[in-house]
């Protein structure tokens, strides 16, 4: 599973060398990594856009810190082919917790890196890369729905297949059970709810049921700021359509919601890749989606059963239509 567009051939090659030389000189990974065939998305890395965000420094190697807005750290998980980006909004009085990535490494730890203030927890939506953490915590709201409690109980399929080697660019941390690493089970504190505000202090954030990706798929909108989290509703990479809880008709009513509000918002923060787009980019998508449901977009194949729909430069992974 990868989140990363494909590079064309020609520029792979380039890459390629560029990260052989890369790697003879600079020595950026441990040498037996060197001899592992390097994942195609891992060669993307790093992305150009994060050149342009304050990097926040922490001790732990497997996360990249980032400060893309006042009081927002982007807790990037770069060697891991999802990308996954879990968001830590600092208040006054305390800091809200957006995700909590794959559960690789020790995201609490950097957390008090960042912060000593009481911590709320909600997730974006449930799926293992966005709540691997989530069992080190007190405080989390859940959405009311069965989903939720489903995966609030752990599994151990999806984070398994999270570490096939392919999917890991660099190295794991040191002491990683490769073989007990599941999912862990999450105790829902409290239930939350469309329209709820989050008083941090000095910072309110709104949550907008967002379903479509998942039932519980939620987006949460500083006002003030002008700053929208989107999860995986969208980010900037193809987006993940293909599942069997993701409903297209309820996605489409929520990414026209979110469109919607594209006016008051100054940045898009989605949950994959690069932690920072334009709103611009809602109304677009919306136009995109409209697109790819019309018919109005060929396809591409994709891995088993799975097609990509390429409108510009929004892209949606999709269960392939039924053969004729
Ligand atoms: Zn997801």
């Amino acid at each position: 599973m990868q989140r990363s567009n494909r590079p064309a051939a020609v520029s792979l090659s380039r890459l390629f060398l560029l990260r052989l030389l890369f790697s003879l000189f600079l020595l950026p990974f441990p040498a037996p990594l060197a001899q592992a065939p390097i994942p195609d998305w891992c060669r993307a890395l790093p992305r150009p856009e994060y050149k342009t965000l304050e990097r926040v420094s922490i001790s732990d190697p497997w996360f990249e810190v980032y400060k893309p807005a006042q009081g927002v750290f982007a807790i990037y998980e770069p060697h891991q082919a999802e990308e996954t980006i879990s968001y830590l909004i600092v208040g006054e009085k305390r800091a809200l917790l957006f995700d909590t990535g794959m559960g690789i490494s020790d995201l609490k730890k950097v957390i008090a890196q960042i912060t000593n203030l009481p911590i709320l927890l909600l997730n974006s939506h449930t799926h293992n890369d966005h709540v691997g953490d989530n069992w080190e915590f007190s405080s989390i709201y859940g959405m009311d729905t069965d989903f939720t409690r489903q995966n609030a109980r752990g599994s151990r399929l999806d984070a398994q297949a999270e570490i096939a080697p392919e999917q890991i660019c660099g190295v794991l941390p040191k002491g990683f059970d490769s073989k007990g690493y599941a999912t862990r089970p999450w105790k829902i504190t409290a239930y939350t709810h469309d329209g709820d505000r989050f008083d941090l202090g000095g910072r309110t954030l709104e949550v907008i049921a967002t379903p479509g990706h998942t039932p519980d798929a939620i987006s949460l909108l500083d006002r003030a700021n002008g700053l929208l989290f989107t999860g995986d509703t969208y980010y900037p990479a193809p987006i993940w359509l293909f599942r069997p809880e993701t409903d297209l008709d309820a996605y489409d009513a929520s990414i026209r919601r979110l469109a919607a509000l594209a006016p008051q918002v100054k940045v898009v923060m989605g949950a994959h890749n690069v932690p920072v787009a334009s709103p611009t980019i809602l109304p677009r998508l919306v136009a995109a989606f409209n697109a790819v449901r019309a018919g109005k977009v060929q396809p591409s194949p994709d891995s088993l059963g799975k097609v990509l729909y390429k409108a510009d430069d929004i892209s949606f992974l999709m269960r392939a239509p039924p053969a004729h």
